[in-house]
């Protein structure tokens, strides 16, 4: 009957479009599946081997509501869900505990995708407060040229960027920032090195001249694997990236691939983040590798020397939060 249910339920979820009823049939298999999930979690926490979680978001605000997008209310919902099951995390936590091949909790890291300026009015200076680690994935070309992305004015909501300023006053309070090509390309396209080499290693290079900070990681474009080529890995691996991730759902187990990470999506709401976060059966046993083939320390390039001037070692600790930060309101993030 269990059964019957659940291929009924999945049949149908992908067409149900309605958030409320989306959810709800997440809450009814997320019941169905309950001891399941009590024995992955007791086997887990015994042999130290918690996956991390790494949630991605792109634009979160009250206007404009779009697959892309969710509401500051909802974010803040998803930050004391986290820290109920959860531990916050960083990247470089993510990638030290994959390393070190066990976890003895849950972690999630939050990452932001491209850079949209209403991320400023409530969820990154909500993460300041609180101090949680992030990384925010940044387009340079859009941030430099104030640009809106294509996928907004194609659906006639062109939506404002981060300004430089923006993204330099973020690192100056201890959030992460992290390369996102320059101009949002699809990577898994068959690309020249110049091209590879302007979208992933200049805009690294730009990004580390905005900010003072090393940048470490690396978010590819729409993140699925036909958006990722090898040629394009080599590059980020040759850039001098320590990591980067991807955007196709999927949990990180110690032990595994360090080099790429998986994400799984912010949706709007609640109930797939909970049935993320409380091991959904399906998506702890679901293996979604990338295949790809590891760079090597030697096709890594010689770059240019202010690269080389930033360490690409093991950091010794996470970009701290500044000590001094209190919460931010909407008039100092305007005056930056
Ligand atoms: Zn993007």
């Amino acid at each position: 009957m269990k059964g019957t249910f659940l291929k009924i339920a999945f049949l149908f979820m992908p067409e149900i479009t309605m958030p409320a009823l989306r959810d709800n049939l997440l809450n009814t298999y997320e019941w169905l599946t309950s001891s399941t999930r009590r024995e992955i979690v007791q086997q887990f926490s015994e042999s130290k081997t918690w996956p991390a979680s790494v949630v991605f978001y792109h634009r979160v605000a009250d206007t404009v509501q779009n697959p892309w997008s969710i509401g500051n209310e909802n974010f803040v919902k998803h930050l004391d869900l986290i820290a109920d099951l959860a531990t916050f995390a960083s990247l470089d936590d993510t990638i030290r505990t994959q390393k070190e091949g066990s976890r003895d909790k849950l972690t999630v890291a939050i990452t932001f995708d491209d850079g949209y300026a209403e991320n400023l009015d409530r969820a990154i200076p909500e993460l300041i407060r609180r101090r949680i680690p992030c990384t925010y994935f940044v387009t340079t070309d859009h941030v430099e040229n104030q640009k809106f992305f294509e996928h907004d004015v194609a659906r006639k909501e062109p939506l404002c960027v981060n300004s430089i300023s923006e993204i330099r006053w973020m690192a100056n309070h201890g959030v992460q920032i992290g390369g996102h090509t320059a101009t949002h390309v699809d990577l898994g396209k068959p690309w020249t090195r110049d091209r590879l080499r302007t979208e992933i290693s200049d805009s690294r290079k730009k990004l580390q001249d905005w900010t003072g900070q090393e940048i470490s990681y690396f978010a590819f474009p729409y993140g699925l694997p036909q958006n990722i080529s090898q040629a394009s890995i080599d590059m980020v691996f040759e850039s001098g990236y320590r990591a980067f991730v991807s955007a196709y759902g999927g949990l990180n187990f110690p032990g595994g691939d360090s080099f790429h990470i998986s994400r799984f999506h912010g949706e709007c709401g609640t109930a797939s983040l909970h049935n993320w976060l409380t091991m959904d059966p399906r998506k702890v046993a679901r293996k979604c590798p990338l295949q790809y083939e590891m760079p090597t320390q030697n096709i890594r390039e010689s770059l240019s020397s202010d690269a080389e001037s930033f360490s690409n070692d093991e950091p010794t600790v996470s970009v701290p939060l500044r000590s001094e930060t209190t919460p931010v309101s909407m008039s100092s993030i305007g005056s930056i």
